[in-house]
């Protein structure tokens, strides 16, 4: 078993922690491996099989074949199986969420208590099945009124066949199971490719989906490094076999998997990044905009889709809301390791991630803007959660999403 820290280390149950693709029911290794790091101390926390073309379109043609069985087994079969999957969620819950923050430090972190908050996420993950297990029963027709006296019209829904699912690292479990669970209740199979910084989690739901029975081939998951993604993505995307393909990630990415798709017409759900405004009026009360300012920009350091961006702020509560910000993070945020239980902000998943916000920053000091508070990218993926005043929209912080502790001020 590839691991670096063993199941002692983590203390995690030696089941879950796998390292190997999951195809067709099984555990299967590739040629090579990719490391995956514990983002806040750089260290290496496992080796995980690094999936080619080759292992991609083997759990594609396994989630093909599986389809025709799964699609006719009844809706309360595959009910009872996605009942089982939450059941056993649940009950290793602890296990999964110490998987979480092993490989990115704390999700959800509202209350800015990363291992808390992977617990929560682990609460969050587990409903979807529970939810789909219950709609899996409810996917009525439909009968429509008929435009001449000789005809009837009725509409059945039916599942389309092979999903191809690929996730962002920042919600490891939540990110599979809300696009898996649908799939699977109403009769389609997967091939998931997890987030390369965050493949633990996705296996680990692999062995659960074992113990609770669902079919050899209907849950496939192939992890892979950054380098062989384009090549197994295209795979995912382009081969006639797929008939769905669900992302989550940058809008980037999106355009390409859009593009990959177009060759065959493949039906897509796309869930992009974000660049969402943070508007505070003068006629706002300045505590409640100071403590929806905190919650929406720091949760998970900044690394949610949904987490605010740019920052605009109308000139006469302008001082008032800076200074009272700038309390609230001296007061509220402490950067450190995601298993301290006092840390609020853990490190950005990589090193990369903590360059875009520096590089941002960079260039909003560069055309004149202020740092407030923090500024400065510390050892590793560490960064110091940052307030610039006196921002401008041409700054690339007010242009692109940041994915980081950063609070960009335009007055
Ligand atoms: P993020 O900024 O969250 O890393 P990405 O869009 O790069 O956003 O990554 C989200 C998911 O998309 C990850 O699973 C990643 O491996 C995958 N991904 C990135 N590039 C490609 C690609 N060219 N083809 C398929 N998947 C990709």
């Amino acid at each position: 078993m590839s691991l670096i820290l063993d199941s002692c280390t983590l203390d995690v149950s030696a089941q879950l922690l796998r390292t190997e693709a999951f195809i067709e029911g099984r555990w299967v290794s590739a040629t090579s491996t990719f490391p995956v790091f514990d983002p806040a101390t750089g260290e290496e926390i496992a080796k995980v099989s690094d999936c080619g073309t080759k292992e991609a379109q083997d759990a594609v043609n396994a989630a093909y074949k599986a389809f025709y069985l799964w699609k006719s087994q009844t809706a309360k079969e595959r009910s009872i199986l996605l009942r089982k999957w939450f059941n056993l969620i649940n009950e290793h819950k602890e296990d999964l969420a110490k998987l979480i923050t092993a490989e990115s430090v704390g999700i959800l972190t509202i209350t800015y208590r990363p291992m808390k908050e992977s617990v929560g996420e682990m609460t969050y993950s587990a409903s979807f099945l529970e939810w789909f297990s219950e709609e899996a029963r409810r996917v009525y027709g439909d009968i429509v009124a008929p435009p001449a006296k000789d005809r009837k019209i009725l509409l059945l829904k039916q599942p389309v066949g092979v999903a191809s699912i690929i996730t962002p690292w920042n919600f490891p479990s939540a990110m599979i199971t809300r696009k898996v669970g649908a799939a699977l209740a109403v009769g389609c199979t997967v091939v998931v490719k997890p987030a390369e910084d965050t493949p633990l989690s996705a296996l680990a739901l692999a062995e659960l989906s074992v113990q609770a029975g669902i079919p050899p081939g209907v849950f496939n998951v192939v992890p892979c490094s950054r380098e062989k993604t384009p090549a197994v993505g295209e795979l995912l995307c382009t081969d006639p076999l797929v008939a769905k393909i669900s992302f989550t990630g940058s809008t980037a990415t999106g355009k390409v998997l859009l593009r990959h798709a177009a060759g065959t017409v493949k039906r897509v759900s796309m869930e992009l990044g974000g660049h969402a405004p943070f508007i505070v009026f003068d006629s706002a009360e300045v505590d409640k905009a100071v403590a929806g300012a905190m919650a929406s920009k720091f949760r998970n350091s900044g690394q949610t889709c949904v987490c605010s961006n740019r920052f605009l702020v109308q000139s006469g509560i302008h001082d008032a809301f800076m200074e009272k910000l700038a309390k609230a993070m001296d007061a509220e945020l402490k950067v450190g390791h995601g298993s301290e239980p006092t840390t609020t902000q853990g490190p950005l998943i990589n090193t990369r991630a903590a360059e875009k916000v520096e590089n941002q920053i960079a260039d909003a000091v560069a055309q004149g803007a202020v740092i407030v508070r923090g500024g400065k990218r510390l050892e590793g993926s560490f960064m110091q959660p940052t307030l610039l005043s006196s921002v401008n929209t041409d700054m690339l912080c007010m242009r692109e999403e940041t994915f980081g502790p950063l609070i960009p001020v335009v007055k």
